[in-house]
């Protein structure tokens, strides 16, 4: 979208499980949205002046209303986005675990301060930066939403929060229940898609536009901030690779794989994307990831894809690779019946010119090229636009120290596909984002800092 489209009237979200409705909201217009960057800027004054810890306490009631609501809150989320009942609890609880988190975090947010001489300091003070817009996604919409909510209410900033289309209903059920026991008007919740999206991040009155989402959303975003002066966040997509060593046991490696690629059906920006196995070992982890793929989808273990235009972009990518010279070893094709289910897919013979390799794919597909060596797997994992995250798997400390150093990733993970503690945090690269997202540091970017020089007047 490059001019402002006019957003339609309403949203209706159809169940990923079966395409039953699941319900239809509408979708703020200008005259709403205009209202809603208003209501949090008069906020924004009374709450920067709470002090810190009384911001705390008020963040700790939001996650503990949260807390109350979990099952409800999941329940939408499963029938809006088809995530599996167990790991939409696990995002809403990790939702409450980042608010409360923020809550003890933000009170202690503090700056620096530097002696010029006996009698004169400097100091930084750290001063909320406005009215954040924080803009958000569908695959994990309640554990990404709070934290960017938790970081900037916590230190002082109002929010206009919009939602992602794919899950409105969670989306504006998690902002009653928040804003139900915060101040009037810090925290206001729109919901539209991406035209409602676009009018928010052309508003002058805003100081943060905060996005996780796609890197094409993300650059848009950017180009808006240009005209008003916000501060950009953009959290985007990935295409993260997994190099796999000559040394490793293949099954377990398989099972790495299976785990990073499949989980949410592949719809988690830091899933892998990208598989690149040395050659010593390639035939008996391909067996194992096949059969794996084959087990998840005999159970029917995995998530629906969103929606049905989600999986048309996965099955492009697979077809394309398929009539390029790629063999599916596991799945790869649109199993019959309502719902938007894809089969994890396992393909093999893949190469740097398939878009299932460079490009995000979001979907349940393990692509993997063989290489000769570990030096050869890292150069490949190396390349492309995106700098989300990368996965090696290996027994040599000489061969993890080469992909730490250099990998062009915000996160490079060591024999553990999805490892990192919880309150952890990443600063992406090249197109894959800018700033941080998450974690302590996520603080630093809603707040800006003064700094003061103190010293004696000379005396008379
Ligand atoms: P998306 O960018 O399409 O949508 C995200 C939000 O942006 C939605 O609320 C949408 O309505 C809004 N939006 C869309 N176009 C807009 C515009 N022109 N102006 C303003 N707002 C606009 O992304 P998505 O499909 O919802 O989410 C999937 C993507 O998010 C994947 O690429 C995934 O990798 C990425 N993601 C990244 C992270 C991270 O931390 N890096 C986390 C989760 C998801």
């Amino acid at each position: 979208m490059t001019s402002t489209s006019i957003p339609p009237a309403e949203l209706t979200v159809l169940s990923p499980h079966d395409g039953t409705p699941v319900g239809t909201l509408p979708c703020a217009g200008a005259d709403e949205v205009r209202d809603a960057v208003a209501t949090a800027r008069a906020a924004a004054l009374d709450w920067a002046r709470t002090s810190p810890e009384e911001r705390g306490r008020w963040v700790r009631a939001a996650a503990d209303a949260l807390a109350d609501h979990a099952e409800e809150v999941a329940g939408l989320n499963t029938r809006e986005t088809g995530k599996l009942p167990q790991e939409a609890l696990g995002g809403v609880m990790a939702g409450v675990g980042t608010l409360h988190q923020y809550a003890e975090l933000g009170p202690v947010h503090r700056g620096h301060s530097l002696r010029g001489h006996a009698l004169a300091s400097d100091y930084t003070v750290v001063e909320p930066r406005g009215v954040v817009a924080a803009i958000t996604p569908w695959n994990d919409p309640v554990a990404v939403a709070a934290g960017l909510l938790g970081a900037a209410l916590v230190t002082g900033n109002t929010v206009v929060h919009k939602p992602s289309e794919r899950c409105p209903h969670t989306g504006a059920r998690l902002g009653e229940i928040l804003a139900g026991v915060l101040p009037e008007g810090v925290l206001v919740t729109v919901t539209g898609g991406p035209e409602t999206g676009q009018i928010l991040t052309e508003q002058a009155g805003l100081d943060v536009l905060a996005h996780v989402g796609s890197t094409a959303t993300g650059v848009a975003i950017a180009h808006a901030a240009l005209s008003t002066g916000a501060h950009v966040i953009r959290e985007n997509g990935g295409n993260d690779p997994l190099v796999v060593d000559d040394d490793v046991d293949p099954v377990w490696a398989a099972e790495q794989a299976a785990i990073g690629a499949f989980t949410n059906a592949g719809q988690i920006c830091t899933s892998v994307e990208r598989v690149y196995v040395h050659r010593a070992i390639a035939e008996p982890f391909l067996e194992a990831l096949a059969a794996e793929a084959r087990r998840r989808n005999a159970d029917q273990a995995l998530a629906p894809l969103v929606d049905r235009r989600m999986r048309e972009a996965v099955h492009a990518h697979v077809l394309h690779a398929l009539e390029h010279g790629a063999t599916a070893l596991a799945g790869g094709t649109i199993p019959e019946g309502p719902g938007s289910h894809y089969p994890a897919t396992v393909l093999s013979g893949c190469t740097e010119d398939l878009p299932v390799m460079t490009e995000e794919t979001f979907g349940p597909v393990a692509p993997v090229r063989i290489v000769d060596s570990f030096e050869e797997g890292l150069r490949w994992a190396a390349g492309g636009r995106y700098g989300l995250a990368a996965t090696v798997l290996t027994g040599r400390i000489a061969h993890a120290q080469r992909a730490i150093a250099e990998l062009p990733a915000g996160t490079v993970k060591v024999n553990n596909v999805f490892g990192g503690a919880p309150g952890g945090a990443a600063q992406p690269r090249r197109a894959s984002g800018a700033g941080f997202g998450y974690g302590p540091e996520l603080l630093d970017e809603m707040t800006q800092v003064k700094v003061v020089h103190v010293e004696m007047p000379p005396t008379p």
